[in-house]
């Protein structure tokens, strides 16, 4: 029931941002924290199209161990100072749980990934860490995994999670993964968690990311979260689903215009 379910607050003492059921909360930024520029031109773009919390990778678990793995300690240095300039909360993914002290003293949300949704000892790290936690969907996980990966989190006390559906692994290849739209009702109807989605991961396609926001708002998600870039074709990382100012514009237009059921 709407009243019954929860709302977590991101962000230190004065300028916390709500996910929950009273509000639609847009967050975005680069996929990979690659230079203070980029970032901060990223958090600009982002901030100017409405999102109010501020994502970006610090640590990047790539499916090839070749690829860009991220700055680690100094991103997130750079990730936290721009958040200070430009007033927006961080979140931030933890990949490894000897990190997780560290990402919590620079980052006011942790992010488990797609990747690490069931690494229980991480997961019992960031419910340990005193900051709220993003955790998204494994892509082979049921909903009732995903739900149980929520409970090793509270179990060490902390309640402020926030669920992200960001796309399944199915047969149809037209997409990276398939958003599993149906998950944000079914999970809502199940769980009293604020539930978001990520039509960037999702997808793996800009193309894609303005019409699965509106589905997002059409079955009552509680945020979207996007990548954005401000040269996407440069990208150290997923460029080909990272928005360019305009764009997000297009995307902050889409999201007004459909207010959040209530
Ligand atoms: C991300 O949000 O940076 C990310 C890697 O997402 P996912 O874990 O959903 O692939």
């Amino acid at each position: 029931h709407h009243a019954d379910r929860s709302t977590v607050w991101v962000g230190r003492e004065g300028r916390q941002v709500p996910i929950g059921p009273d509000s639609f909360t847009f967050l975005a930024g680069p996929c990979a924290v690659e230079t203070a520029e980029q970032t901060l031109e990223s958090a600009q773009m982002a901030k100017s199209a409405g999102a109010t919390i501020l994502r970006g990778g610090a640590y990047k678990p790539r499916t090839s161990p070749y690829a860009f793995q991220g700055l680690g300690v100094p991103g997130l240095e750079i990730l936290a100072g721009v958040g200070e300039a430009t007033g927006l909360p961080v979140v931030t993914e933890v990949v490894d749980a000897r990190d997780v002290p560290v990402v919590a003293e620079y980052a006011d949300m942790l992010q488990i990934g797609t990747r690490n949704m069931a690494n229980f000892g991480l997961l019992q790290a960031a419910g340990d860490a005193g900051k709220p936690v993003l955790l998204k969907r494994g892509m082979t996980a049921t909903i009732e995994e995903w739900l149980m990966a929520a409970e090793y989190i509270a179990q060490r006390g902390n309640l402020d999670v926030v669920l992200c559906e960001r796309g399944i692994r199915t047969f149809e290849p037209s997409t990276r993964n398939t958003l599993d739209i149906s998950a944000v009702p079914v999970v809502q109807a199940t769980s009293h968690l604020p539930v978001i989605v990520d039509p960037s991961h999702a997808s793996g396609r800009k193309d894609l990311v303005v019409p699965l926001s509106r589905a997002a708002i059409a079955v009552g998600a509680d945020g979207v979260i996007v990548d954005v870039h401000p040269d996407p074709e440069t990208a150290l990382c997923d460029g080909p689903q990272a928005l360019l100012g305009s764009e997000l514009r297009e995307l902050a237009q889409a999201v007004r215009r459909l207010p959040p059921i209530v």
